[in-house]
């Protein structure tokens, strides 16, 4: 459902708005990595291709991992 249209938002059902896909860097010194990841970025480095949606009313970030 990575691609599914009209997705709402979990917090405020606002319809969120697809960013694309885009590359997360894991591990190092990913400052945003580590701020959406949390442990996850401690993990080995690599590069990680997610569908990103927002959400205009609350700003509610979705991530979906592509398997890529
Ligand atoms: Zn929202």
């Amino acid at each position: 459902m990575s691609d599914a249209p009209g997705m709402k938002c979990l917090r405020c059902q606002s319809e969120m708005v697809p960013l694309g896909h885009e590359t997360l860097v894991t591990g190092g010194s990913g400052a945003t990595a580590k701020f959406f990841l949390g442990q996850l970025a401690e993990m080995q480095e690599k590069n990680w291709v997610v569908n990103a949606y927002r959400c205009p009313n609350c700003h509610h970030i979705e991530l979906f991992d592509t398997g890529q």
